[in-house]
């Protein structure tokens, strides 16, 4: 990303259940789960299905029996219909800047400039873009680094005063602690649990304590990849942009993209009604998906 701007992570919201509501309207506000292939398990939960204590990897035979007194609806996941919704949200985005990179199927980072102020407007027009164009609902979390703009994008996601929208800078001081405080090194970007278990050896069990860390020692005792994350947490950019499309690593390798005018404020869902094929595989209430 040229200079030192910041950085803003766009993500849908429970990605699969967003996409089938997208396409089926009708399914809005209803416990909805979108099941793995062969229709084995739940792998996607609308937040009405969470509400009611089902939990990711819940096997379908045991949720079936109670689906019809929950109202649950179930689909077979249909990832031509999840890539084109994608494929229409990553295009959306590239239109508010020059420097996209996409990072997964319904996440982007995207290289963005202004004052906290100017970027919070910016973070809340991209997420009503997206949900008028496309139909699915985003969080945006920005910071100054792309470890930082994760843990903003899931507090925006958690905490609903930020309506969806958090910039890091905008948040004081104390309240970035106790956030950080809060959360356990294993929900960082890019810690998983066996790196946790030995952060926790040596005394590191939240994001603050962390972010605390001698990078130095951090890089000795575990990895470069780690001492960037310590590094990122407190402000300096050091994870490269990537590619789009590739596992280009270098940042001197980012291509920006063309910078094209947002879509005209108003404008209908007029995608979300015209996905390129439906989905198949739809259960209705209470019955049992087909594999
Ligand atoms: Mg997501």
């Amino acid at each position: 990303m040229p200079g030192r701007g910041s950085v803003a992570l766009v993500d849908v919201n429970c990605f699969y259940a967003s996409a089938e509501r997208a396409f089926d309207p009708s399914l809005e506000g209803r416990p909805l789960v979108v099941l793995s292939n062969n229709d084995g398990c739940a792998v996607t939960r609308s937040p009405e299905a969470k509400a009611l204590g089902i939990s990711l990897g819940e096997p379908w035979f045991k949720l079936a029996p109670r689906a019809k007194e929950w109202g649950l609806v179930a689909r077979s996941s249909n990832y031509e219909l999840y890539g084109d919704i994608s494929a229409r949200v990553m295009e959306l985005l590239g239109r508010y800047s020059a420097w996209l990179e996409v990072y997964s199927i319904d996440e982007a980072f995207l290289g963005v400039n202004g004052t906290p102020e100017e970027l919070q407007r910016l973070g809340h027009t991209m997420k009503t873009a997206v949900r008028r164009n496309v139909g699915v609902p985003v969080c945006v979390g920005i910071a100054g680094t792309k470890t930082l703009a994760k843990l903003a994008n899931k507090w925006a996601k958690h905490n609903p005063a930020f309506d969806g929208v958090c910039h890091w800078d905008a948040v004081p001081a104390a309240q970035q602690e106790k956030l950080m405080a809060g959360l356990s090194v294993i929900e960082l970007w890019g810690v998983a649990a066996r790196l946790t278990k030995r952060l926790n050896a040596q005394n590191i069990y939240t994001v603050l304590d962390l972010a605390r860390a001698d990078p130095i020692k951090i890089r000795d005792r575990f990895s470069v990849v780690l001492m960037r994350t310590v590094l990122e947490l407190n402000g300096t950019p050091c994870i490269p942009w990537k590619r789009n499309g590739s596992a280009a690593t270098s940042s001197s390798s980012a291509v920006p993209l063309p910078r094209r005018s947002p879509p005209a404020p108003g404008c209908a869902r007029c995608w979300a009604s015209t996905p390129s094929r439906p989905a198949p595989g739809w259960r209705g209430t209470g019955s049992r998906p087909s594999s």
